[in-house]
């Protein structure tokens, strides 16, 4: 049974809001925007909300009807879609095709669909054909938009932060707000579906590796005080008993973090934390985590230290040896994110990595490898370069399940990862391309059937400048972001 949703009748006038995540219910719940977002539109006044989910994450077209009151989606004003993985854009236009929605927004009065999230602030074009604005960057800094749009029923229209995609390519910023907002304790819980609560700690991240979206469009790094997400994290545990994750790019970056894990120890609230930067981790940090009864500690060497540092990862091998040693004493497992077809890779930088591994493990730390093809993002400066054939990304997979140390070994599926770079780096043709995959069920096969008719080489191919997402312009200026490429190119020639 679902608790904590806002109870709001419907008023005649109000304007009809479908809040639709395109995937499950349970993925929904997972997302902290989405309670953001689903309480912020609530707050509207004149806006009635109801909540929209596909019922799995693939098949052929279903009509949705409204999770509250059962109404169909093409009944609504507007669709307020969070999008946070590339992938989703096909599940958004199976959504809209089961609906009986019109995909091109030219052919549709309403409902309006407005999406945000990182991967259509980094690049909309893909999926400009199918919507009517794109909020770019942080929701807060367009929120006063969002709200004159459809709590006073404004026209849709360009902002500095907002993408108006039927304007043509319009120059557009990212937005960001200038702090983290203090998080309130509402969130929509069902037992079924709730594991844990997340808690902001911090937004953004202070370092900017080239191969990383989020490094690159979610500047400044903001951190909340230890007090702030240590009196929020305490709240929700109390209110809802659910494990805290805590949220951030980078936790242990922010000066508060030993504060907040010390407040949080010692007031019983359970919490997890993701992926640590191995560099900024001392023996105080990993006593503390394993006193708070973490188990893992997650880390992200992701390549030789050679590569590592010329894609700005600051952290050497040694770091890594030492964090597995301290690991070790405190009885934790280590969980490694590893890259293959990072460019310029050579067999020396697998089997330096391997080295690393095998250092890692001899201090008897129990490893968990988890590989993952590199998948070239826009806003990076990697963003001119051409993705490996998935062949060539499956054999550098086996030759890192050949040469690793571990106890147990992982990967990212490298067909997945080229679809995923050609959702990325698309622009406006690659809609045909999600619209097919759409009506043919979004499953595997269906993407197989896209690269056969040429999608893939989206990602294959290098690109030159202008670039389809040249006019949105993020915190890394295009020029900047070509010098970090020419200097990557220097360190690793072989790319
Ligand atoms: S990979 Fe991690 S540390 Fe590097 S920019 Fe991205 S979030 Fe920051």
């Amino acid at each position: 049974m679902e608790q904590g949703a806002a109870v709001k009748k419907y008023r005649k006038g109000m304007t009809r809001v479908a809040l639709l995540y395109p995937s499950t219910y349970e993925v929904a719940l997972s997302s902290l925007v989405y309670h953001r977002l689903y309480f912020t539109l609530n707050d509207m006044e004149n806006v009635y909300v109801e909540r929209f989910f596909l019922r799995s994450p693939g098949g052929p077209p279903e009509p949705l009807r409204g999770y509250e009151g059962g109404a169909p989606l093409r009944s609504f004003d507007f669709i307020v879609a969070p999008i946070h993985y590339e992938l989703d854009y096909a599940n958004l236009a199976r959504a809209l095709l089961g609906s009986g929605v019109p995909v091109p927004s030219r052919e549709r009065a309403s409902p309006k669909v407005i999406v945000g999230g990182p991967a259509p602030t980094a690049n909309p074009e893909p999926i400009a054909d199918m919507v009517d604005a794109v909020v770019m960057g942080d929701l807060e800094a367009s929120q006063g938009w969002l709200e004159g749009v459809l709590n006073e029923g404004m026209p849709i229209e360009p902002a500095e932060t907002v993408y108006v995609p039927a304007e043509g390519k319009h120059e557009v910023r990212i937005g960001y707000s200038a702090s983290v907002p203090r998080g309130d304790l509402r969130r929509i819980r069902a037992p079924e579906a709730s594991f844990s609560i997340a808690v902001e700690v911090a937004r953004g991240c202070p370092f900017s590796c080239a191969f990383c979206l989020e490094g690159h469009i979610t500047k400044p790094f903001r951190t909340r005080p230890a007090s702030e997400v240590i009196e929020e994290a305490e709240g929700l545990y109390r209110l809802y008993g659910l494990r805290v994750a805590l949220v951030s790019l980078t936790a242990n970056a922010s000066p508060w973090f030993k504060d907040i894990v010390r407040g949080l120890v010692a007031r019983g609230v359970p919490f997890s934390v993701p992926s640590l930067r191995a560099e900024l981790l001392d023996e105080e940090s990993i006593d503390l985590l394993a006193r708070a009864g973490q188990l893992t500690l997650t880390l992200a060497p992701e390549a030789s230290e050679r590569l590592r540092e010329a894609l700005g990862k600051l952290a050497k091998d040694e770091d890594f040896v030492r964090a597995a040693r301290l690991a070790a004493s405190k009885g934790m497992k280590v969980k490694l994110y590893a890259l293959v077809g990072v460019p310029g890779e050579t067999m020396d930088d697998l089997r330096a990595f391997a080295e690393l591994t095998r250092r890692m493990a001899a201090s008897g730390v129990r490893l968990e490898l988890s590989v993952n093809p590199l998948v070239i993002k826009p806003q990076t400066p990697l963003q001119w370069l051409p993705m490996l054939p998935e062949d060539e990304l499956n054999s550098r997979i086996r030759a890192a399940r050949d040469l690793y140390a571990y106890e147990r070994f992982s990967y990212y599926d490298p067909f997945e990862a080229l679809v995923q770079g050609s959702l990325s780096l698309g622009d406006r043709d690659a809609l045909k391309y999600i619209v097919e995959v759409a009506r043919d069920g979004v499953g595997r096969g269906s993407w197989r059937r896209a690269a056969s008719r040429g999608f893939l080489s989206i990602a294959l191919r290098p690109r030159r400048s202008p670039l389809p997402w040249s006019h949105v312009k993020g915190p890394f200026d295009e020029k900047v972001l070509a010098e970090r490429l020419r200097a990557y190119l220097e360190r690793v020639p072989e790319a």
